[in-house]
This record gives structure tokens, C-alpha cells and sequence, in this order.
């Protein structure tokens, strides 16, 4: 029976940022048991954003689609989110002030949660990473060709994870949220936001199933030379 409590990361964000942008883990062999997630695709084409079992790919003409099962991931984070609590905000929030806040919120800020926000924002900025094309770059020149939008006074949801400083690496420590409109015709990677009028649910997630790739370009990747913290900063904002 799924735990669940249990969070499946495919692969790490150190990978990506060595460019690590192929898989051969299938969207349809991970999805089953999963409502909720954020993640990629392979050579970067676009972000993941998932929530009540929808999950979508956001591109970087701008452009969202209903996720092709048999497109396949270097990078996602995937779970079945059962929230535990679900707040209401209604004032003007930056991003700093609301996550501090929801941070609070937290029985523990040393474990992992699923986060999901919903409502009207009065700004939402978000980036899509264009697809990528062998020899593949480093993330943090692969997002030189990103598209960055700004939505304002608009309706949508934000889904992602918190993750804890040690975890990162693994994923991006803090809040690593995506971007849907109400419509589900855009959206992409969170940069930056404010809140209006939204509510927040969350659910800690004690488990976490970690897949590394078993792949070529994974094991011959070179993981051990990154600064970590300055090259997630440069490629997830
Ligand atoms: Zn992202």
C-alpha cells in the first residue's frame, strides 16, 4: 500500500546543474499513487506542475499542455498530498514576508512539505527553460534562454515543496514552487510573488524515496566541483 507520507524525488538538482538532462524514467511509470508534484522534463523542455492528479507542462513559448505520460523526467519531486492543515490569507504579501510567515506556520522546519497556494496574487513572476540540445550545458547557462513572464492580478494555484538546508542538493532548500493560471494556459517556475487573497495547505513529509538515475550521463557526471549554493541561487531564483 503507498505511505503517504513518502515523497519520490527522481534524481537531484545537483544533478541538473551538471547538466544532467536525460532520464529514462517515463512520467507513466512514477505517476500512479501521485496527485501532486513539480519537476521537468527531459533536455529541459519546460516545468512540471501537478495537483488533485492533473499534471501539466508548461513550455517556454509561454504555451500549457496536459503531461504526455510518456514524456520522461531528469527531475521531479511527486507525492500524494493529503493536506494537514489549510490557511487563509487576505492582505498583501510579498514573497519574503508570506514565506517567512508560513514558515511559522510549520510544526518543524527540519522535514520536507508538499505546499500548495491558491487564489489570487496580485503579481506572479515565472520562468520557462527552453529546450536544450546536446552537448548539454551547465543549468546555470542552460537558463540564459529561459523565458521569464509576469503575470499580474491573477488566479492560480502555486504547488512545490519545502526543503529543509540539508536537503539541498537534492532539491532547492526553502520553497521550490511552480506556477499555474486559473485558465491552466501558463505559467512556469516561481521566481517571485504576492499575495492577495489565497489559501495555504501543506503536509509534512517525513519519507523521502530517492531514485538516482542508473543512467550513463549520471554516473559520469561530475557532482563533487559545484558550488551548490551560488548555482541553485543562479538557476532557481
Ligand atoms: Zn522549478
Amino acid at each position: 500500500m503507498k505511505q503517504d507520507g513518502t515523497l519520490l524525488q527522481i534524481s537531484t538538482m545537483m544533478a541538473l546543474l551538471d547538466g544532467v538532462f536525460e532520464s529514462e524514467t517515463r512520467y507513466g511509470s512514477i505517476l500512479e499513487g501521485h496527485d501532486f508534484g513539480i519537476g521537468t522534463f527531459d533536455h529541459l523542455d519546460g516545468e512540471m506542475i501537478g495537483f488533485d492528479g492533473s499534471f501539466y507542462q508548461l513550455r517556454s513559448d509561454g504555451s500549457a499542455r496536459p503531461l504526455d505520460p510518456n514524456t520522461t523526467t531528469p527531475f521531479c519531486s511527486l507525492t500524494r498530498f493529503t493536506p494537514q492543515q489549510t490557511l487563509s490569507v487576505d492582505k498583501e504579501m510579498t514573497k519574503y514576508d508570506f514565506e517567512q510567515w508560513l514558515s511559522a506556520q510549520l510544526e518543524t522546519v527540519n522535514s520536507f512539505y508538499a505546499v500548495r497556494i491558491e487564489g489570487q496574487f496580485s503579481e506572479v513572476k515565472t520562468r520557462t527553460v527552453a529546450r536544450q540540445e546536446k552537448p548539454f550545458p551547465p543549468i546555470t547557462e542552460a537558463v540564459a534562454t529561459q523565458s521569464a513572464r509576469t503575470f499580474k492580478q491573477i488566479e492560480g494555484t502555486l504547488a512545490g515543496y519545502f526543503t529543509p538546508r540539508f536537503g539541498h542538493g537534492i532539491a532547492v532548500a526553502g520553497y521550490h514552487l511552480h506556477f499555474i493560471d486559473q485558465e491552466r494556459s501558463g505559467g512556469g517556475h516561481v521566481f517571485d510573488y504576492t499575495v492577495q487573497n489565497v489559501t495555504v495547505s501543506f503536509e509534512e513529509k517525513p519519507r523521502l524515496d530517492l531514485r538516482l538515475p542508473t543512467t550513463a550521463s549520471y554516473r559520469e557526471a561530475d557532482l563533487e566541483s559545484h558550488d551548490i549554493e551560488q548555482e541553485i541561487k543562479l538557476a532557481e531564483g
